[in-house]
């Protein structure tokens, strides 16, 4: 078994060295656990950020989807798949009640995916997806005909979320760093306008493809994007605070530029936190299921092969090198 290690805390942007790849013998299994083995292990924004709080020396935290290879727990039969926060870990022993603090996920046995990928799982059909699902259609409430931003637009969250407003009948902005990603989004999900923010100045170009204003911001990012965003919204305009990578590996990031906006424009800017919807989660799994099925919902993944690789295929996330979800298979 192999287990990355969170060695020392991230100073600015994650180094090698930062995570260390150890290899752990593991004890036989008692009764009531079961021993499983990943099979795509995710790599997202939040490990960045949440890392602050973790202690060294302890496994690093993530989400996997493993499967279940030797069990004296009836509840988790072997053979199965099984959604664990076991971290960067390759094999698992669990009771099925792991303790995952600060993420607070139950492990889960996988539902019928329908034939499609278990990978999805760790994207458009897990976290990501719900996010995408309860942070635009519970925290924003689009209406058909409204104008709506997203930035972070490429990734997991934002691609999806896209698609929904898309689905619900909004016009649809995307914001994205690389040309690749416009284009994807645009002739293919069917945005209705993207802007590359790393070779086109968003406060130029936002104001001439919104001039009626936008009504609805899904922010991904923060900083900078989100204050040019918030000034262009209109009176009453709804933001889901869904993320700020903008600031996770800058400690000295300015989140507060964008505090005035928020006041003259009387804005109201909801945080939330998928994990508190866990309940809902089947409803959010189920609709976008059939979303895909319908042919309405598109996703697209940047896998990454090798456990050993954990590592890059994190930190080129946080570059955005991935377009849709980034995994890793083990
Ligand atoms: P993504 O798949 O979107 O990957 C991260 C992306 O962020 C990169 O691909 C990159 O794309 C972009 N990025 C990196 N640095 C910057 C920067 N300085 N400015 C603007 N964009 C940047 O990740 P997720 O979809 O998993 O997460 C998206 C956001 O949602 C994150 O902020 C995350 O923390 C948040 N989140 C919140 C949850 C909640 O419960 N509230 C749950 C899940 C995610 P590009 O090339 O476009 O720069």
């Amino acid at each position: 078994a192999k287990v990355y290690i969170f060695q020392r805390q991230f100073n600015g942007f994650p180094k090698e060295g930062d995570l260390k790849l150890v290899e752990e013998e593991l004890p036989p299994i008692k009764d009531g656990e079961f021993l499983s083995q990943a099979v795509y292990l995710s790599v997202d924004p939040y490990m960045r950020k949440y890392a602050e709080n973790l202690t060294l020396g302890q496994p690093f935290i993530g989400r996997q989807i493993a499967k279940i290879i030797e069990s004296k727990n009836p509840n988790f039969p072997v053979g199965r798949h099984v959604f664990g926060n076991f971290g960067w870990r390759t094999h698992t022993i669990s009771s099925g009640v792991f303790e995952d603090k600060p993420l607070n996920f139950p492990v889960k046995l996988l539902p019928d995916f329908q034939g499609l990928p278990l990978s999805l799982g760790l994207g458009v059909l897990g976290m990501p997806g719900n996010t995408a699902y309860f942070g635009l259609i519970d925290i924003c409430q689009p209406k058909a005909g409204e104008t709506v931003v997203v930035s972070g637009a490429a990734g997991a969250v934002g691609h999806h979320a896209g698609q929904i407003a898309k689905i619900l009948g909004c016009r649809v902005i995307g914001i994205a760093g690389s040309d690749e990603k416009i284009k994807w989004l645009k002739d293919e999900l069917g945005f209705d306008a993207v802007i590359n923010y790393k070779t086109q100045d968003v406060a130029k170009v936002l104001p001439e493809i919104a001039p009626e204003k936008i009504d609805v911001y899904f922010d991904n990012v923060g900083g900078e994007i989100s204050a040019i965003v918030l000034k262009n919204m209109k009176v009453f305009g709804r933001v889901s605070v869904c993320g700020s990578i903008s600031g996770y590996n800058d400690s000295n990031a300015k989140a507060s530029i964008i505090q005035g906006t928020i006041t003259t424009q009387q804005l109201r800017l909801q945080g939330f936190l998928v994990s508190s919807y866990i309940d809902r989660w089947p409803e959010a799994f189920e609709q976008n299921l059939k979303w895909i099925k319908e042919g309405k919902l598109k996703y697209r993944e940047t896998v990454t092969k090798g456990f050993e690789n954990m590592f890059s295929a994190f930190t080129d996330m946080l570059k955005g090198g991935n377009i849709g979800k980034a995994v890793v298979e083990a």
